[in-house]
């Protein structure tokens, strides 16, 4: 069978928690002033209170409210896929399965997320909600999700991005929100950062910045991250939680996980759902990351803050440091300096492999993958879609039937400038 499909009533009704099977407690995040421990007040300003419970919970399980569920019928349950025509490609004896998060509304995971943070901040009568954006997913994705609860959506968006990918901005102004290039006039922060270099490109630490004083300094207005934060990962489970059932309803089990990472959320939301039984059932983990922005593989394990201005809870993860700005490389959404405390520490402990590579070889997967399968994929996607084919010939090379399950992130039809770049030899490694 090609494609497994869930019925809509086999939609999962909890999302799943990793804090209580971490190997070890996960270090706390710190208060960005005192160094102390940050307490649940201290996040009221920028968080609605369901949100910051959700952060701290030990829960394992958490249930998805029917009015989040009723949205997500929009495109869940989404497909699992097959990948016959690339496994003949390749010649390969692995059976490989992509979870196909593409079909969602603004072509990636991210409203998986963003629909239930809208609904919570809803309900706790937030009015507007603002955030960054790298390559546009996830601006796009949170206005798709405002709209659906009636809120205002104001997104920064980093200036490379902004110039780069234009439609992306036209999508989150179909979708009712304002998009603003940041470092942008609007906030200190970014005001601050053009008065010494008015050339400045932007990165994702800054627009955070710009984001969070927005939200800070104005009433019945929050803030919204779409990646790294606990509550995130743990609503992007229910990819995984699908996929289990999928596999599981056709007698499969996984060999080899593998999924990119920007800040570590749809990676999370595939794998998390198999970690407690991954030592004992044999599955290969692995986190793949660009060259270009190497936190996993080479960053230090460390407390750091989230943005570039130092306004964010000190997290312990692995870090280039808050002021890296990474080269502007066509996966705008895996150009962040740190990744989830959560994944940092189960790469710490050896439970997942991390790897980086580099962004031709990214494009060349892509592409590869398009022409057997049809779908294009994100850059983004690419990275995992590299390493899937690497394990797909390491099969092959040492002849064993290996099940090789990997995440869809999101499809690259708003990417295709990238493609054209790659095509026409003018795309970089850096
Ligand atoms: C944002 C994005 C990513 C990276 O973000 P994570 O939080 O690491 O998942 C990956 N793929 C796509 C398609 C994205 O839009």
């Amino acid at each position: 069978m090609k494609k497994i499909v869930l019925d809509e009533n086999e939609m999962p009704k909890s999302w799943y928690n990793v804090i209580p099977d971490l190997p070890e407690p996960l270090p706390p995040p710190l208060h960005p002033v005192t160094k102390e421990p940050v307490k649940p007040e201290d996040l009221e300003p920028i968080f609605p209170k369901a949100l910051i419970e959700q952060e701290m919970s030990g829960e394992r399980w958490i249930r998805i409210p029917e009015e989040v569920r009723e949205v997500y019928r929009i495109w869940r349950p989404t497909p699992l896929i097959r990948a016959e025509r690339l496994e003949k490609a390749l010649k390969t004896p692995a059976r490989i399965y992509f979870k196909y998060e593409g079909v969602s509304p603004p072509g990636s995971h991210k409203p998986n997320t963003a629909v239930a943070q809208a609904y919570y901040n809803a309900k706790e009568g937030v009015e507007r909600l603002t955030t960054e954006t790298g390559a546009g997913q996830w601006g796009s994705a949170l206005c798709f999700a405002c709209k659906l609860f009636d809120l205002k959506c104001t997104v920064y968006m980093v200036k490379v991005s902004y110039m780069q990918k234009p439609y992306r901005r036209v999508l989150m102004e179909t979708w009712g929100g304002e998009v603003i290039p940041s470092p942008s006039e609007r906030t200190e922060v970014g005001r601050k950062i053009l008065e010494k270099d008015p050339e400045n490109p932007g990165s994702l630490g800054i627009a955070i910045s710009e984001a969070i004083e927005d939200a800070v300094k104005h009433e019945n207005t929050k803030y919204s991250l779409g990646s790294v934060l606990n509550h995130v990962l743990m609503h992007q489970t229910i990819i995984g939680l699908e996929a289990k059932k999928q596999l599981e309803s056709i007698g499969e089990k996984p060999d080899v996980i593998v999924g990119c990472v920007g800040g570590g959320s749809n990676f999370a939301g595939l794998c998390y759902p198999f970690i407690r039984t991954a030592q004992k059932d044999g599955i290969k983990i692995i986190a793949v990351e660009p060259k270009a922005c190497p936190t996993l593989t080479r960053g230090e394990y460390r407390y750091d803050y989230g943005d570039t201005a130092g306004l964010t809870p000190l997290l312990k993860m692995f870090t280039l440091g808050h002021t890296f700005i990474p080269p502007p490389i066509h996966a705008g959404g895996l150009r962040y300096h740190g990744d989830a405390p959560t994944l940092c520490l189960l790469v710490k402990h050896g439970l997942i492999e991390a790897r980086a590579v580099g962004q031709i070889s990214t494009f060349e997967a892509g592409v590869m993958f398009a022409r057997y399968e049809g779908i294009v994929p994100a850059p983004e996607t690419n990275h995992a879609i590299r390493v899937v084919i690497d394990e797909a010939i390491k099969a092959r090379e040492e002849g064993e039937e290996k099940v090789i399950l990997f995440n869809f992130s999101g499809h690259g039809l708003l990417d295709l400038q990238a493609y054209d770049d790659y095509l026409s030899g003018k795309l970089q490694d850096t």
